[in-house]
C-alpha cells in the first residue's frame, strides 16, 4: 500500500508518584492518536514542548512500548514486538536528533561514524565498499572527501548535521523521523539543512515524519501539518490549507506568533494566556479551553471529537 506508518488510537501513559501519600498519577503524555503518513510525503508535527510529539517520535521508533493502539510500518503492526524486531527496522525507519554533536561520539572519525552503522546493519560488506559508501553519503550530503579523517567537534553546527543526515542515508532508509533536527541551527543554516532534505527526499523517495515546536520551520518542508496540544492531536492538514484556513483556535495562535515580513499577510495576533498546563493534570474536556480565546461552556465537559471538514481539515474542535 501507499501507507508508509499508520499510527491508530495510540497511548502511552507515564506513571509518576504524586504528594506525600504517593498517590498515582499518570501523565498522559500520548492520549489516542491517530494519523498516517504516505510514501515519499514529509509529515510534521508542530506542538509546544511538553505536548507529547518526542514521546510519539520514541514510539513510532520502538524505543517505548505503546499501552494501547496500533503502529503500523509498511503493513507491519510492529505496536509489541520485542527489541530484536525493531531492531531489524531500525534499517528502513532512521531518527535524526535535535544536536548532532550531543549524538556524535567526539574520538571518532567522520569515516568511521558514518561508517559504524554499516557494520551494525551490513557486516557482511567488505571494507573498501563501505569506505566507497560513505565517501558517496558524506558527498551528496555536502561533506567533501577531505573531511573523513577529521573529527565532529571541527566541523560547524550545520556540518555536524549533515554528518548526522549521512549516518542516517547511509542505510538507504524509507522513513527518516526528525525530532527538532533543524532547531539548534541558525536560520540560514537552518534553510540550507532543510533545502538539502528536500533534494534527499526527491532523489532517494524518503518519507519524513518531522517534529518541531516551530510552525514556521515546517512551512517549506510539510506536506501534511499535524498540531498537537497536551497529547492529542487538535488539527490535521494539508500545508496550504493549514496556513491559509487553519481551525482550531490552537493552530490560529501558533501560526499568528510566526512573524510576517509582508504587511499583507498580517494575521491577527493571538496571545495565549498562561502555561502550557501540567499534563499530569490536564483540564477537562477540551484540554486548550483554559487558554483558548474562544471557549464556550460546553468545553469545559465535553472532549471534542476529530471530525473532517471541507474535505480538507480534521479538527478536534466544539466550533465546528
Ligand atoms: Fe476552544 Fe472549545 Fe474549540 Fe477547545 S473546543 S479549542 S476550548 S472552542
Ligand atoms: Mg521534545
Amino acid at each position: 500500500s501507499d501507507t508508509v506508518l499508520e499510527i491508530t488510537n495510540l497511548k502511552k501513559y507515564f506513571p509518576i508518584s504524586k504528594g506525600i501519600f504517593a498517590k498515582k498519577v499518570h501523565v498522559k503524555a500520548i492520549d489516542d492518536v491517530s494519523f498516517s503518513i504516505r510514501k515519499g510525503e514529509t509529515a510534521s508535527i508542530v506542538g509546544e514542548s511538553g505536548c507529547g510529539k518526542s514521546t510519539l517520535a520514541r514510539l513510532v521508533n520502538g524505543l517505548i512500548e505503546a499501552d494501547e493502539g496500533k503502529i503500523v510500518f509498511k503493513d507491519k503492526d510492529l505496536t509489541h514486538e520485542k527489541e530484536n524486531v525493531w531492531r531489524s527496522y531500525r534499517q528502513p525507519m532512521q531518527m535524526i536528533f535535535q544536536d548532532p554533536y550531543a549524538s556524535l561520539s567526539p574520538k571518532i572519525k567522520v569515516k568511521d561514524l558514518v561508517g559504524e552503522p554499516l557494520k551494525v546493519h551490513r557486516p557482511t560488506m567488505s571494507k573498501t565498499e563501505r569506505l566507497q559508501l560513505v565517501e558517496e553519503t558524506l558527498d551528496i550530503c555536502g561533506i567533501g572527501r577531505h573531511h573523513l579523517n577529521k573529527y565532529p567537534h571541527q566541523f560547524s553546527g550545520g556540518q555536524r548535521q549533515r554528518i548526522g543526515i549521512s549516518r542516517a542515508l547511509v542505510l538507504h532508509p524509507e522513513l527518516m523521523i526528525l525530532d527538532e533536527a533543524v532547531s539548534a541551527l541558525d536560520v540560514s543554516v537552518q534553510a540550507q539543512i532543510l533545502n538539502l532534505l528536500r533534494d534527499l527526499q526527491e532523489r532517494f523517495d524518503l518519507t519524513y515524519f518531522f517534529i518541531s515546536h516551530d510552525l514556521s520551520v515546517v512551512e517549506h518542508i510539510s506536506d501534511t501539518i499535524i498540531v498537537m496540544y497536551l497529547g492529542n492531536i487538535v488539527e490535521i492538514a494539508d500545508k496550504q490549507t493549514l496556513f491559509h484556513d487553519p481551525k482550531h483556535p490552537y493552530t490560529k495562535a501558533l501560526l499568528s506568533s510566526i512573524p510576517q515580513t509582508h504587511p499583507k499577510n498580517q494575521r491577527e495576533k493571538i496571545v495565549l494566556q498562561g502555561e502550557i498546563p501540567n499534563a499530569a493534570e490536564p483540564p477537562s474536556g477540551c484540554k486548550f479551553h483554559t487558554r483558548c480565546p474562544m471557549a464556550m461552556d460546553i468545553c469545559k465537559k465535553v472532549r471534542p471529537e476529530m471530525q473532517t471538514i471541507e474535505d480538507a481539515s480534521q479538527v478536534a474542535c466544539h466550533l465546528y
